[in-house]
């Protein structure tokens, strides 16, 4: 089996699927010859010299796509399409929830594994890239609000008068959401978070933060708001308006704005109405990790910076990219994690083990077909 990693191509993409630590991994057992594109990993700083002392051939896109394990961060494009090989595997994050892009995918003949449907078992925990990307997007937008902010994150007491700590609200507290309150925390940060998942206010409280409550009115609410498999679902319009009434209020005193608000499958929630921005002091900062899902702040745009009388919202799209290297490196931890079900790293032995709970749930397309989901 020849495996490929290609240079990814979609716009502002910085990450390759595999690292030379991972290559090296791979290619262990001599057994199964790898082809990484030139320059594949030069914006994540893995120059092609690392990927050749790893035990990589430095190759074309053509050699890469044509492989029969392709290992990819995006689904392919449009034109990359046609340079994958009938029954080749393609791993990576290939967009399931864009019926159009898994029928182009299928029409390959390639058996496709998306890698958003890892299910979130302790055993998929290595394999987690939604996970290992969103922690390093949660660090990143507190970084970015640092930055744009103009004034000190921490209280300090200096010779010329002390100075306040910044007041961070942080919405949806996932992987994203934890990892933004613990970077503010770190940087001296006043925090406040909320959640609809009830069972994350002991995880806000136990890094430092206090939980903003939106009450439940009835069991039914609380029963939604606990969600399925560590995903959120969509609440009640009611609930959504206690919620952005309390996010309004607290939205008054607030320095920066941190939104990463998901329901999987489905456009972002809207929390942050114009005229919750609009109460907002001059000066604060809003970053809408939720963006590239239609945001979950009104007037956010994607890859702008929008100033609303002062408050700036940040609508960065895709920031693991922006940290490139890390995120390259935990990415293709996960992907050679995810390989190693099918294929023995040390020896070498190859068998995709079909009936793998892991192995069926990102199995999105087969033999020319898109595998229905159930
Ligand atoms: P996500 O990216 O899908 O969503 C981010 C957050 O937004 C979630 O916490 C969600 O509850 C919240 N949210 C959705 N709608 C909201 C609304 N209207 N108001 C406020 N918040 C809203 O979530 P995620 O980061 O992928 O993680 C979800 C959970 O799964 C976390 O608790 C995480 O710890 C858990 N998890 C478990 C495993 C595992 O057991 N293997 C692996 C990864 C994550």
């Amino acid at each position: 089996m020849i495996i490929g990693i290609p240079r990814e191509t979609r716009a502002g993409e910085t990450r390759v699927a595999a690292t030379p630590e991972t290559v090296k991994k791979l290619a262990a057992s001599g057994k199964h010859p790898l082809v990484v594109e030139a320059s594949a990993g030069t914006m994540a700083s893995f120059p092609d010299s690392e990927f050749a002392a790893a035990g990589a051939k430095i190759g074309s896109a053509a050699e890469a796509f044509g492989a029969d394990i392709v290992l990819k961060v995006r689904g392919p494009t449009a034109a990359e399409l046609p340079g994958l090989k009938r029954g080749a595997l393609l791993i990576g994050l290939l967009n399931p929830f864009d019926a159009a892009a898994m029928a182009a995918c299928a029409a390959t003949g390639v058996s496709g594994f998306a890698l958003e449907w890892l299910p979130r078992i302790t055993r998929a925990q290595s394999m987690d890239v939604l996970s290992s990307q969103a922690n390093i997007a949660g660090y990143k937008a507190v970084m970015i609000a640092a930055d744009i902010y103009t004034r000190f994150m921490p209280m300090l007491m200096t010779a010329a008068g002390t100075v306040k700590a910044a007041r961070v609200l942080i919405l949806g507290v996932g992987v994203a959401g934890l990892q933004a309150i613990a970077t503010a925390k770190r940087l001296g940060a006043v925090i406040e978070a909320s959640d609809v998942r009830p069972s994350v206010k002991d995880q806000v409280e136990s890094l430092g933060a206090k939980w903003v409550d939106v009450p439940y009115a009835n069991d039914e609410e609380r029963k939604i708001a606990e969600g399925v498999g560590g995903y959120a679902r969509p609440m009640p319009p009611e609930w959504m308006a206690r919620q952005a009434e309390i996010i309004h209020e607290r939205c008054k005193s607030v320095d920066i704005l941190i939104t990463t608000a998901l329901i999987p499958g489905r456009p972002a929630p809207k929390l942050i109405r114009a005229d919750t921005v609009a109460a907002m002091k001059p000066g604060a900062v809003i970053v809408d990790l939720a963006v590239e899902q239609g945001g979950n702040v009104e007037g956010a745009e994607l890859d702008q910076i929008v100033n609303k009388a002062g408050v700036k919202i940040v609508g960065f799209g895709n920031l693991p990219a922006r940290v490139a290297t890390d995120a390259s490196a935990l990415y293709a931890r996960n992907v050679l994690n995810f390989l190693s079900l099918s294929l023995n790293p040390k020896s070498g032995e190859f068998a995709v083990p079909k009936d793998d709970e892991i192995v069926k749930a990102t199995l999105v397309c087969e033999n020319g077909a898109v595998v229905p989901r159930n």
